[in-house]
């Protein structure tokens, strides 16, 4: 039996008239047109909304978003490839109606509208809202590192630059004394000496590099050096070390769309928590929404802030005690009373306040009970002192809530983690082992709207399909 055979390429066919034909009534492209369509460009930030009167005449923002949102849709983020789709792909031509700006065109568009971008994400997630996508409950708060483009090699902290001069020095000294060594055998001119110079040499430079670019850390103020992007910065994750940024999503729980998504240069998620959760709170237009989070969001400024904004928080309280790694009792063996303000310690004695500090996290009291310390048997395993101190933040009642709620509702940690994997599995998956193409801050923030844009669009398409969101965008 014969294969399947395509046509002969020379035969004349009677192919549909309109390109309109080659695109389905389902087709996301038709709704991505209609939602670029309804949007207000000005208004969300976008350049060259209304066209110059004099000139040559650009292309129009609505297209170039258009085909940004195709592309994100479809794992296309290189401007070069997206030149290359507006010539071949069929659903593109449709979308562009046959415009075909070329690559710089299309990468100076992102550059210049970075900002707008996110205003796009936003008009999205209030298209979702009105579907009635959105549960707006409960939010899950969590961060990822997404490598910048910033090799590791480029990146440098003080302390690593510290061993490289010293790395460097100790080469140094060793080139020196073979070169004496060489001298004293009267081996001058020969090649190994000549060798030795030339290493000597290559020494020399990459000391006088290595200070210029402590030089250049000190005089930047930051912390760190990173010489391709100089947003990016090193930070610890489970997996090693990733020269990146920190991107944080707030996830809704009814069907794991995004509400809010944010990216800083904070290498912690400590302090977080509050500007996520009340932005997504605000995103979803909800009066009081509930917010959890895993133990790195842990800070009684950001409890404080998040209940102030009618957002209930839910963060387990880190185990990072000094007592506990010295094998002491921990701060959590001694209980609280409000009605006197102080602490029953476990050997069954008052700790009263005795010292006042004010931080910038607010006032902080030290409870103690010398007194009671001195004669107790089970000092040595309270303190290595003579007397054990518990300190409390006069704010700090808020962390006792929020550990009451925990406490009733234990499987809220458990969602959390169920939320939080989705969306970052899927963004990284699509990004190509999740790295920015763009560099600096704003770019990237910009990419990553898009990004999550591009998340939410493909989820909503799945849950409710072109037809209903091209009626709710054009409604
Ligand atoms: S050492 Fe002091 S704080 Fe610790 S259990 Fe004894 S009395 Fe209480």
């Amino acid at each position: 039996m014969a294969h399947i055979s395509g046509d002969d390429r020379s035969q004349l066919l009677l192919l549909p008239d309109a390109v309109d034909d080659y695109v389905g009534p389902d087709n996301p492209v038709r709704f991505i047109d209609a939602f670029v369509d309804g949007l207000d460009l000005a208004e969300a930030g976008f350049e060259r909304v209304q066209p110059k009167s004099t000139g040559r005449p650009g292309y129009a923002p609505a297209d170039l978003l258009k085909l940004y949102i195709y592309g994100y849709l479809n794992r296309i983020r290189s401007s070069r490839r997206l030149e290359a789709e507006t010539h071949r792909n069929l659903e593109v031509i449709w979308l562009l109606r046959r415009l075909q700006p070329d690559f710089k065109t299309i990468a100076d568009f992102r550059r210049d509208n970075r900002g707008a971008f996110r205003e796009v994400f936003r008009d999205f997630v209030r298209l979702c809202r009105e579907l009635d996508l959105y549960g707006r409950e409960l939010v899950a708060v969590d961060g990822t590192r997404i490598k910048a483009v910033n090799n590791p090699d480029r990146n440098f902290t003080r302390p690593r630059l510290e061993q490289q001069l010293k790395q460097a020095d100790e080469r140094l000294e060793r080139y020196l004394k073979q070169m004496d060594a060489a001298d004293t055998a009267d081996a001058g001119g020969s090649r190994a000496v000549t060798d030795l110079q030339r290493k000597i040499e290559a020494v020399r430079r990459r000391r006088a590099t290595l200070n210029a670019r402590r030089e250049q850390l000190a005089r930047s103020g930051r912390r760190q050096l990173s010489l391709t992007d100089p947003d990016a910065r090193l930070s610890m994750t489970h997996k090693g070390a990733v020269v990146g940024y920190n991107v944080q999503v707030a996830v809704d729980s009814k069907h794991n769309l995004i509400a809010e998504q944010q990216v800083h240069t904070n290498v912690t998620d400590i302090g977080l928590l509050a500007q996520t959760a009340v932005a997504a709170r605000d995103n979803l237009a909800a009066e009081r929404i509930d917010a959890v989070a895993d133990r790195g969001y842990y800070k009684t400024g950001d409890v404080e802030a998040c209940e102030a904004a009618g957002v209930t928080p839910y963060v387990p309280k880190p185990i990072r005690s000094p007592s506990i790694n010295k094998g002491l009792f921990a701060k959590s063996e001694f209980q609280y009373d409000g009605t006197n303000d102080t602490y029953a310690c476990p050997g069954g004695h008052r700790l009263a306040p005795a010292y006042f500090h004010d931080l910038p996290g607010g006032k902080r009291i030290q409870y103690a009970n010398r007194g009671a310390c001195r004669s107790c048997p089970l000092r040595s395993r309270c303190t290595t002192d003579s007397y054990r101190c518990i300190s409390r933040y006069t704010n700090e009642i808020v962390m006792d809530r929020m550990a009451e709620r925990l406490v009733a509702r234990p499987a809220i940690l458990d969602r959390r983690r169920e939320l939080a994997e989705h969306p970052f599995g899927t963004i990284k998956h699509w990004m190509g082992h999740g790295t920015f193409l763009t560099r600096r801050l704003d770019n990237v923030r910009g990419e990553f709207s898009l990004t999550a844009l591009a998340y939410n669009m493909r989820r909503a398409i799945n849950l409710v399909g072109v037809t209903a969101l091209i009626s709710g965008a054009t409604a």
